[in-house]
């Protein structure tokens, strides 16, 4: 899901999604911390990125490897 329209940084592996104390979302680029190339706060949607990377999902993997009693 995407709520806040933040395009490919919703599911990279270096997408954060931070809350403030107000409840206000941003969506923050981790990979700006080494690489000046990125910005901490890209303006959203992000459509195309060179430092894009999927999101390993835990969750559609098998749960039980070997399991199933
Ligand atoms: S690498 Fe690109 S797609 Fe991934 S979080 Fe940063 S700006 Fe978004």
């Amino acid at each position: 899901m995407d709520p806040l329209g933040a395009g490919l940084c919703a599911n990279c592996q270096h997408g954060r999604r931070l809350r403030n104390p107000r409840g206000s979302v941003f969506q923050r680029c981790e990979r700006a911390r080494n690489d000046k190339n990125y910005l901490a706060y890209p303006p959203l949607p992000v459509r195309v990125c060179p430092g894009y990377e999927e999101q390993a999902s835990a969750e559609s993997e098998d749960p039980s490897p070997g399991g199933g009693s």
